[in-house]
């Protein structure tokens, strides 16, 4: 017979790593299943400099591992595994996954957000030949080269003051005219002199699909409607990110963007009633913070949801 699980959580990000070691110092020997971006955006990022507690800032990657690290000392599990299907309305929860049927008496669901795309052809055809969404990831292979950082937020900012330590020049292209990026990030790229900003400006095509390999970009000034060429070896996007909960679709309330709906903070509903047992928390249900600490915060909150309710239910 399948082992029925306490405690499983999909995705191994700050919240996810959060809900583990609070789940693992109650005794509920958590499952954390991976995903598809094992470690979630923090691995992927740099410097963190607002999480509490490191007054130098922490490397992405490290956190992560210390987290990691913190998790497994509480006896916590972790498999590479992502899910396919699940069927929410079964007790014990089912779950099937790459490795196989998981059954579970609570789930937090943890599976974060992954980066937006533009949706060009032209772009699609080119990710990984030029065109990227992780600067730490790429940034190495245009050391010497000019480059253009899509957004206008803070992870267009941070990828283009990243970008610098190799590229001769980064030019950052945003649809509008006002930056949505704080002020102290915004002051730092304005204030770097192989960065320049560029506003109400759109990419209509990534150039180089016949030759494999990116030379430039067709942009259009949104005001005047006029359009030049811009010359870059490599196109970063850094325009925000989509929540992975399609498939919960159907099973559990998401609101017009996907983001999982939830009620008391980490609750899930279907129709507007709590999903008993089944919890979510991070980036895939916060579309307003969507910072390190409030993923770890939101994990801290469902990992107790779920202490509560295997006590309510007697185990
Ligand atoms: P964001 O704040 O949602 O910004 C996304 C940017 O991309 C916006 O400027 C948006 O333009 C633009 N954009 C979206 N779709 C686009 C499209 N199809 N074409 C062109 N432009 C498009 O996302 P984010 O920058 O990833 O930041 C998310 C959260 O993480 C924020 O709370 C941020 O503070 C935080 N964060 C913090 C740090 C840090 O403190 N070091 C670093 C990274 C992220 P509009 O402005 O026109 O909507």
């Amino acid at each position: 017979m399948t082992e029925i699980r306490d405690t499983v959580i999909l995705g191994s990000g700050c919240a996810g790593l959060t809900a583990a070691i609070y789940t693992g110092r109650a005794g509920l020997k958590p499952l954390v299943l991976e995903g598809h971006e094992p470690g979630g955006q923090l691995s992927i990022t740099t410097l963190v400099e607002n999480f509490p507690g490191w007054p130098e800032g922490i490397h992405g990657p490290e956190l992560i591992d210390n987290m990691k690290k913190q998790a497994t000392r509480f006896d916590a599990a972790f498999q590479l595994a992502h899910l396919n299907s699940v069927d929410l309305g079964a007790r014990p929860i089912k779950l099937q996954t790459s490795v196989g049927e998981i059954h579970t008496r609570t789930l937090i669901v943890a599976s974060g957000a992954s980066a937006r795309w533009l949706g060009l052809p032209s772009e699609q055809a080119l990710i990984g030949h030029g065109v990227s969404s992780c600067a730490t990831c790429d940034g190495f292979f245009f050391r010497g080269k000019d480059i253009a950082v899509v957004g206008g937020g803070d992870s267009a900012m941070e990828e283009a003051l990243f970008l610098t330590r190799f590229a001769s020049k980064v030019t950052v292209l945003h649809r509008r005219e006002n930056f949505r990026a704080s002020k102290i990030m915004l002051e730092r790229a304005i204030a770097h002199p192989n960065v320049e900003l560029r506003t109400n400006t759109v990419v209509q095509e990534v150039l180089g699909v016949d030759e494999k390999d990116v030379h430039g970009l067709k942009l259009k000034d949104v005001k005047t409607g006029v359009e030049c060429e811009l010359a870059v070896k490599g196109l970063f996007l850094g325009i925000g990110h989509e929540p992975n909960a399609k498939m919960f679709t159907g099973q559990m309330d998401l609101d017009e963007d996907g983001y999982i709906k939830t009620a008391g903070n980490v609750l899930t509903t279907q129709n507007g009633v709590v999903i008993p047992g089944v919890f979510a928390c991070g980036d895939v249900q916060d579309r307003r913070y969507r910072q390190a600490i409030t993923a770890a915060g939101s994990g801290c909150m469902a990992a107790l949801e779920a202490e509560k309710y295997l006590e309510a239910v007697g185990h």
